[in-house]
């Protein structure tokens, strides 16, 4: 009871809602029809197993109310209601998991609005992340100077309410109410009295809530009577046949699931599918366009919600779809399972394993068409939820070679992303394998030593940087009966090696280096080899079996854990100018001391061209200014 302030971030919501919407009142009546719909669905599902919270009063509306002499536009509903607590943490707080990190992008955005084309451009950019976020309730202070919430909670005795012109402070006090239920005062600002008028309501429910599964209706009292009329078709918009249905409903309808504001982005694709057999269940399923702030969190699985026969049962149920595809947004509505499922009942549940697999297969073949025919679509998706849908590979066998065919990956032939059919179809005449490498960035990888014996030859090579990259690859395996190859582990075999020929030549001539660098380099590497994989460098570090890219170490060591470097064979290029003249002194004199601290930065050259730290940096740096001294001729 009394008054509350709010909490700090519920100003900062509240001032950006209004800065970035402004130019889209209207959007506010969406939201808390949109809200309302939601309390109806919870009061529905909570009362399969506790009827009595329906008091007798079964109906489940929404209504509209207009009263011209206040200036006060009512939204009311029969839905679930609120207590006193839950009005003071619902309409006080910001309470969505992340909202306040995610608060200070929002601010940071506000902030960078300067200039005419430039506050176009920000205001689209806050309201893709508002969209990322929820407007939500605040939407009301767009167009009302004053908010008063009526509210009794099912099966409670005393209703509140709360009120507030969206300053800084909230009241609560209790308050009269029979029926159950929301209701939603809104008094207009001077300058939005149209609202009050019942066709322009009719027009906005039409616009942006006909997909709402409930009736709502606009009361009006004519001649002392009134009466109840009717705004949208109230049934579930998914049941529907595709064809009677618009694309701005089926957008509507997954800007309300997704809590998505009107004016952000919509939708990338979507696929409509009933399900008739065994199994009897229609799906409605979409891909964004762009990803959530929390989406590489494995846990974040909030798109998908199950319905039984029209009632919403369960929110972000994960066992409707793999985690591989938690980016996807959606719903499945069932007829064969029963409307009091558990989470727990749902892992055992046939029918919704069924369910998961059909819904897996319609959404890879949605990526497969979109793939084919809309690539500048596909690459928008693959931008935002590649590194997501590879997981799979990992994860998922029964999907590997789908997915392994939906893959996009840089590579050496351009700036282009390639498929592996087209790297398989680019194949050189003698090449056998499709060639990768592992790594931070593409430029270092470009420049990388392991691959240039590769590109020499003119084969195209993967260039792989996102975490999971090196996973996925060893999960393919193999594409199109062709071995995935990464180049940068020991045996890496090119075919018809002539240069291993010439190399081989100089090679009889590296034992005694080869046995000084054993010395010098023991318990750093497992062994030291002459290569053939270089061509301008003198030296590269390859992976034994079981070892992590270097950059995989890294980030494991950023996370906080114990890294010890894995397996590495030193690898050194005989017919590099630099590394002959080392053998041929070595041959002259093994004692000389100079010997062991040149192949040792050879090494250290080699620990960074891999992208790993140097274990000595003092020492490497005292060699090198060793080396320039003599360079100089000190
Ligand atoms: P969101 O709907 O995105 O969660 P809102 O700011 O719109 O955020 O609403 C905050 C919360 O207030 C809702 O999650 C819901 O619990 C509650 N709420 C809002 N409107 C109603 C209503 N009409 N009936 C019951 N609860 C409501």
């Amino acid at each position: 009871m009394g008054e509350h302030a709010f909490q700090a971030e519920v100003g900062r919501v509240l001032s950006l809602v209004i800065n970035s919407l402004y130019s889209n009142k209207e959007i506010f009546l969406r939201e808390l029809v949109s809200n309302a719909s939601d309390a109806l669905d919870k009061l529905r599902f909570r009362s399969i197993t506790e009827p009595a919270l329906l008091e007798g009063e079964p109906a489940l509306v929404i209504t509209l109310r207009a009263d011209r002499e206040r200036g006060v536009l009512v939204i009311e509903d029969t839905g679930i209601g609120m207590t006193e607590a839950e009005l003071v943490d619902n309409l006080g707080t910001v309470a969505r998991s992340g909202s306040i990190e995610f608060l200070k992008q929002l601010e940071q955005n506000a902030h960078d609005q300067k200039g005419d084309e430039q506050n176009q451009q920000a205001e689209k950019k806050g309201l893709s992340l508002i969209g990322q976020f929820g407007v939500g309730f605040y939407s009301a202070y767009l167009v009302a100077d004053r908010v008063e919430v009526t509210s009794r909670a099912a099966a409670a005795n005393q209703a509140w309410r709360w009120s507030s012109s969206g300053k800084d402070t909230f009241s609560i006090e209790p308050a009269e109410r029979s029926a159950r239920g929301t209701s939603i005062e809104l008094t207009l600002k001077v300058d939005q009295k149209h609202l009050l008028d019942e066709w322009t309501l009719r027009d906005l429910v039409r616009r942006y809530s006909d997909y709402i599964a409930y009736p709502i209706e606009f009361e009006s009292v004519k001649e002392g009577k009134a009466t109840r009329e009717v705004l949208n078709q109230a049934n579930a918009l998914w049941q529907r046949p595709k064809s009677e249905i618009t694309d701005e409903q089926y957008e509507e309808l997954y800007r309300h699931l997704t809590h998505a504001p009107y004016g952000f982005e919509g939708p990338l694709a979507r696929t409509h599918f009933r399900l008739e057999g065994t199994v009897e269940a229609v799906g409605l399923l979409w891909l964004p366009k762009s990803a959530p702030f929390d989406l590489d969190d494995p846990r974040s699985q909030r798109g998908m919600k199950l319905f039984v026969k029209r009632v919403l049962v369960m929110d972000d149920c994960d066992a409707l779809a793999p985690q591989w595809l938690r980016f996807v947004r959606g719903l499945v509505d069932a007829e064969d399972l029963p409307l009091n499922v558990s989470r727990e009942l749902l892992q055992e549940s046939s029918t919704l394993r069924t369910i998961k697999k059909q819904v897996t297969k319609h959404v890879v073949d949605l990526l497969d068409e979109i793939a084919n025919s809309q690539v500048g679509d596909y690459q928008t998706f693959w931008g935002a939820f590649g590194r997501i849908l590879k997981e799979g590979l990992v994860v998922d066998a029964e999907w590997k070679d789908r997915i392994a065919k939906l893959t996009r990956w840089s590579s050496t032939r351009g700036t282009d992303l390639v498929s592996l059919g087209e790297y398989v179809a680019a194949m050189k005449e003698d090449q056998n394998a499709i060639y990768y490498i592992t790594g931070e960035s593409r430029p270092m990888l470009e420049g990388s030593p392991y691959i240039e014996a590769i590109c020499a030859r003119g084969y195209e090579v993967l260039l792989m940087t996102d975490a999971v990259d090196t996973w996925a690859a060893d999960a393919i395996a193999e594409f199109d009966g062709k071995k995935l190859v990464n180049a940068m582990r020991a045996d890496v075999p090119l075919p018809n090696d002539n240069a291993a020929d010439n190399t081989n030549e100089a090679a009889k001539n590296m034992g005694p280096l080869i046995e000084i660098a054993s010395k010098a380099l023991e318990g750093k590497v497992k062994s030291i080899t002459t290569s053939t994989r270089l061509l301008k460098s003198p030296a590269c570090l390859v992976l034994t079996a079981g070892a992590m890219p270097a950059h995989l170490e890294n980030a494991l060591r950023h996370a906080g854990k114990q890294v010890a470097r894995g397996s590495r064979q030193l690898e050194v290029n005989p017919a590099h100018p630099v590394v002959d003249k080392l053998a041929a002194l070595a041959k002259a004199n093994s004692h000389d001391e100079r010997l062991g601290e040149w192949v040792t930065v050879l090494y250290e050259q080699a620990l960074l061209a891999e992208g790993s730290p140097i274990d000595d940096p003092i020492g490497f740096a005292k060699r090198l200014t060793d080396l320039l001294g003599q360079a100089v001729g000190i």
